[in-house]
């Protein structure tokens, strides 16, 4: 089979399946977007916006290195000591993006002699992250303690780290992070939270685990994201000074990755501070998160990501269509980016959109849903 002749074979199977995508639409700033993770609208702040702008002008277009060799710039420092107070945690340490920061630390702190326990919904970036750790791995049932219980019981003795997220990136439940902690911590094993839709959202933006009262404790790690809540790009680990520089020596994905670009830096940085001072930006989230529910008859997400499911994949886009042509952006996931083949439409809550208009556009995404749930498949 030729080159041509497969990846003609591998579209045709994806027509059938309903699962080919289109060419990424180019977004419109004149629709109303409900699917981006923007969600305290931080990457569209004049502040964000200048604070990018003087890291640009002080430091450069690019780190020009990697953090190791010249590329760590103080604004480098300022950022991962802003992340720790925000957070508190004692350490943090900036990557490239939020995908490279979970491959380095999964990868660093796995490895030989480790297992690695995924929840069944954990984002992409994990599975790749424990595939690059070579360590053997396994799923546990979503947000399922019992489960997880069990299988650690299994690998008594073992090395473990368990990767969860705090609040789902398509479902967008909350992880029962204490007792999933309890538990960990009673086998031994090692608790990663990734908090790519937590922080900004949950905790009073702090992020879940500062607002369950768990940072700082040991053996819990914690990833974020800089491109999410906080507007930027980015990614960052936060832990114990000893997790920090086990990564620094270890991680690949820090060591042989160009350091993050100081306008993402400078504008995360800013974003942290309008974070760390303004909690009602969370807040402002979570009300506008219960209109969309309310309007789309589903119960109130922990953070900003609502799902509404939609009988298969073919109506999920239809309805996505259907809103955009009305100019209103929702998130359509179906197989293989969903972890349970059930398609739906994700939509996000904005802090910066007023609730008016918020509860107009979650009114047309509900009534879209419903007429797409009288559809026979
Ligand atoms: N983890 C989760 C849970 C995510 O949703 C994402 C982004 N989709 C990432 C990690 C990766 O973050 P980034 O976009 O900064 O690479």
């Amino acid at each position: 089979m030729t080159w041509s002749s497969w990846l003609a074979d591998r579209a045709a199977l994806r027509q059938e399946r309903g699962v080919e995508r289109t060419d990424p639409v180019v977004r419109s700033h004149t629709m109303i977007d409900l699917a981006s993770n923007d969600y305290l609208g931080l990457s569209r702040d004049p502040r964000i916006i200048a604070a990018a702008v003087a890291a640009t002008e002080r430091y450069g277009a690019g780190a020009a290195a990697s953090r190791l060799v010249t590329g760590t710039l103080p604004i480098h420092r300022e950022l991962e000591s802003a992340l720790g107070d925000l957070t508190d945690w004692p350490a943090a340490l900036v990557f490239s993006t939020g995908y490279a920061a979970n491959l380095g630390v999964v990868s660093s702190l796995a490895g030989r002699g480790a297992h690695v326990l995924l929840d069944a919904h954990a984002h992409a970036s994990l599975h790749d992250a424990a595939r690059m750790s070579r360590s053997p791995y396994v799923l546990f049932a979503h947000n399922d303690v019992a489960d997880l219980d069990a299988r650690l019981r299994e690998l008594d003795g073992v090395r473990v780290l368990v990767a969860v997220e705090s609040i789902y990136s398509v479902l967008g439940d909350a992880a029962p992070l204490p007792e999933l902690y309890a538990v960990c911590r009673s086998h031994g094993a090692l608790l990663l939270v990734d908090e790519a839709h937590g922080i900004g959202v949950a905790g009073d933006g702090r992020g879940l685990v500062h607002g369950l009262g768990l940072a700082g404790q040991p053996d819990l790690v914690v990833t974020a994201t800089l491109s999410k809540s906080l507007g930027a790009q980015g990614g960052a680990v936060l832990s114990s000074a000893s997790v920090r520089n086990h990564l620094v020596n270890t991680a690949r994905s820090f060591i042989f990755d160009t350091g993050l670009a100081p306008a993402a830096a400078g504008a995360a940085r800013e974003a942290v501070r309008l974070i760390g001072e303004q909690p009602e930006l969370a807040a402002a989230v979570h009300l506008r998160a219960s209109v969309i529910a309310e309007r789309c008859g589903i119960s109130p997400a922990a953070g900003a990501v609502q799902s509404l499911p939609m009988p298969g994949p073919l109506e999920a886009v239809a309805a996505r269509d259907e809103l955009r042509a009305a100019g209103v952006l929702v998130g359509c996931f179906r197989p293989p980016s969903v972890p349970d083949e059930i398609s739906r439409l994700r939509i996000t809550a904005r802090a910066d959109l007023t609730l008016d208009v918020v509860d107009s556009a979650a009114e047309r995404v509900g009534k879209v849903a419903r007429r797409t749930e009288r559809v026979p498949t």
